[in-house]
């Protein structure tokens, strides 16, 4: 049962970048306002992520990596119209099968926090009383420790790091105001970049910081949306003199990162009559859309989304970033 459940595991949690973005998930789903994440060999020695979110209670660490639950989900009639972002319970139990788990959490109005660590689903210690600040704290060590052949598949603790750089990049500026910070642990000798946002701070502030102070004079606010289609489309694009060097996606559709190749392509193809040749857009779009209408079979670490009306859209989209560029055009 063991290694039934260490495969399904490694299908939830393939590489470090994926469990901080579901940890990432969870530590806004609890209000925090700030998230530390820190790393040690990209994520493959060490991932430690702290928030100060509203904590999770004693009895609530004895079950939390168990399969399944989740606190999230009050009827089963919630998984049509879920608006949280995970549903399934899945994140931390698959992480406890795949790594060393640890867990510090503390409520507010508690006295105190408790720590429990964790293994194949279950508690290795129980929760034990510790000094800590309201929020919680997940340490990750030796992720994939034992399942050899997955963790042969990394190639460098560099570009494991830039893809956690990534994610968190895109977290950071869809949820400006927050603030999010991702550093390597002190002993930590790997190289890779460090990546902070600061409290209060607007999407503006975060592009221009995270993607280059050249290109913040060059970037449109976009907000447009379609009754019929039930579509709300937010955002933060470049305009016809941008030229990044490769082009920049950034996609959430109801504050999920996910990939959507049929209309990044549609942007491209937009953009290619404005940009100068070899030039390269920066685009943010955050979309809204009926939950019943995004494609709930698609498992969640298949981050390529797939929804209803999904050419309508698009079409509303690539036309609604048309306009906008043409109207910065002169
Ligand atoms: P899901 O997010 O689908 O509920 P997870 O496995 O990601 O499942 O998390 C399980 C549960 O652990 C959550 O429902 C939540 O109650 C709790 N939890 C996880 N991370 C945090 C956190 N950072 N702050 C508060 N509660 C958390
Ligand atoms: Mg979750």
């Amino acid at each position: 049962e063991t290694v039934v459940n260490r495969i399904a595991a490694g299908e939830v949690i393939q590489r470090p970048a994926n469990a901080i973005k579901e940890m990432i998930e969870n530590s806004l789903d609890a209000g925090s306002t700030s998230i530390t994440v820190a790393i040690k060999s990209g994520g493959l020695k060490m991932i430690q992520i702290s928030d100060n979110g509203h904590g999770i209670r004693k009895e609530d660490l004895e079950i939390v990596c168990e399969r399944f639950t989740t606190s999230k989900l009050k009827e089963f009639t919630d998984l049509r119209s879920i608006t949280t972002f995970g549903f399934r319970g899945e994140a931390l139990a698959s992480i406890s099968h795949v790594a060393h788990l640890s867990i510090s959490s503390k409520t507010q109005g508690s006295q105190c926090g408790y720590k429990a660590s964790y293994v194949d689903g279950k508690l290795k210690d129980q929760p034990r009383p510790t000094a800590s600040n309201d929020g919680t704290q997940i340490t990750v060590e030796d992720l994939f420790y034992n399942v050899l052949t997955r963790r042969k598949a990394f190639r460098s603790a560099s570009e494991e790091h830039q893809r956690i750089a990534d994610v968190i990049t895109r977290y950071a500026i869809h949820n400006s105001g927050k603030s999010f910070t991702l550093r390597k642990s002190d002993n930590d000798t790997s190289s890779g970049v460090t990546v902070r946002t600061q409290l209060g701070a607007s999407a503006l502030d975060n592009i221009r910081a995270l993607f280059g102070s050249n290109i913040a004079n060059e970037i449109i606010h976009v907000e447009h949306e379609n009754e019929t289609l039930h579509l709300r489309i937010k955002g933060y694009i470049s305009n016809a003199n941008c030229s990044m060097k490769k082009f920049n996606f950034l996609l959430f559709i109801n504050n999920r990162l996910v990939e959507c190749t049929s209309l990044k392509r549609a942007l491209d193809a937009v953009y290619q009559s404005y940009l100068p040749k070899g030039g390269r857009p920066f685009v943010y779009l955050s979309l809204e859309m009926p939950a019943t209408n995004l494609d709930v079979n698609v498992h969640p670490t298949k981050h390529e989304v797939h929804f209803l009306h999904e050419e309508a859209v698009i079409e509303e989209v690539q036309t609604a970033i048309e306009n906008k560029l043409l109207s910065c055009d002169s």
